[in-house]
């Protein structure tokens, strides 16, 4: 008897800490989970694929030494921009859900809802594609799914297959999001912005590679899957990566046909185009050009840009248009603004504390 009375006594006991304890977690989650209307601006960072080995890409006999010292940063600065950012407040958001369409189907700003001191960031990365004229030279091969079904990366060095996570963004982000889930705004990560001309994420999937073809794109449907299912957004960077200013209407056409015939049964349709070069012809005087006719036939409504300066608003300027288009402007992170731009980077990092020194000289 008094055997039932102590294990009683010991059960109520335990009862009434976990009671304490789910209370206590509830607490935090509601605190955690306070949301306000976000006035402020919506920040876009773009860069490119990282040189996951950058002892080979800035070896003096690289032959795209200069470009990727230019345009592309490590994956090493990469994990320290990410580190600064979430220090200075800025989370992931999709940037879907950062507009919607009104009553003409045309894309206006939403209010943004977002956890209490958070500022949302879209990161959207170029030229996903791992171009077999890059092979070898400092990038991955491809995007894959490890042993454990994780977004991982395989690159073939000296012969032998190195599989990691740590040596792209898209691991990258997946595992500093596992470790700060405040980081993603509803699970949103990045923002993948493709080509065709060679492929998508390092797999041969375009009309030119007859032979292999149908395989490569059996084998990137589970990956584009799993990066969907993880909160990555898609966007049209083009077919061939052209000038926008230089192509033809006819050809800019036929660019069109081919990113809905060779990548769009890939990844579905996509609402965000991102000019290549960052750049654009959206008007002609104030009536829509013909290129931009394409695009909006083409079911594109956010269109982005390249420059330093926060900007997300409508063009034209002036009130008579007939029409108004939604523009976001994406702030450059490379190897150029990490030397030469370091104060219109502040705002979201310090370019002299999160550059690699051993292959680059930070101007102050
Ligand atoms: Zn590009």
């Amino acid at each position: 008897m008094k055997n039932i009375k102590k294990y009683l006594i010991i059960s109520i006991i335990i009862c009434l800490m976990s009671v304490f304890a789910l209370n206590f977690k509830f607490n935090i989650n509601i605190y955690a989970e306070e949301w306000e209307e976000y006035k402020g601006d919506v920040h876009h960072l773009f860069t490119h694929c990282l040189l996951a080995f950058p002892e080979i890409a800035f070896d003096e006999n690289n032959k795209m030494r200069k470009h990727f010292a230019n345009d592309c940063i490590t994956k090493d600065e990469f994990i320290q921009i990410l580190e600064a950012l979430y220090e200075n407040n800025y989370a992931l958001i999709d940037i879907n859900q950062t507009f919607t369409l009104d009553k003409n189907g045309n894309a206006i700003k939403k209010k943004l809802w977002v956890p209490k001191g958070k500022k949302p960031l879209i990161f959207s990365f170029d030229d996903v594609v791992y171009d077999q004229k890059k092979m070898s030279l400092g990038m991955v091969d491809k995007i894959i799914l490890d042993e454990n079904g994780c977004l991982a990366t395989s690159t073939i060095i000296r012969g032998n297959e190195n599989i990691s996570d740590s040596n792209e963004f898209i691991p990258i982000i997946e595992s500093f999001v596992k470790k700060h889930p405040d980081f993603s705004i509803g699970g949103a990560k990045g923002l993948i912005c493709l080509t065709g001309y060679d492929g998508i994420l390092g797999y041969r999937t375009g009309e030119k590679n007859t032979t292999t073809r149908y395989s490569e794109i059996e084998k990137v449907k589970p990956i584009i899957k799993k990066l969907k299912q993880n909160g990555w957004s898609f966007a049209c960077h083009s077919f061939g990566h052209y000038h926008m200013k230089k192509i033809s209407d006819k050809a800019f056409s036929k660019e069109l046909r081919q990113w809905n015939e060779q990548v769009v049964p890939l990844i579905g349709k996509t609402q965000i185009y991102v000019y290549p070069y960052g750049e654009w012809e959206i008007f002609n005087g104030n009536n829509l050009c013909n290129k931009h006719k394409m695009l909006k036939e083409n079911g594109f409504k956010l269109f982005c840009g390249v420059g330093m300066k926060q900007f997300y608003s409508y063009l034209p300027y002036s009130a008579d248009a007939d029409e108004k288009v939604l523009f976001m402007d994406r702030t450059c992170v490379d190897g150029y603004t990490l030397t030469n731009q370091r104060h219109n980077l502040l705002p979201y990092f310090d370019s002299y504390k999160v550059a690699d020194k051993k292959y680059r000289k930070i101007n102050i």
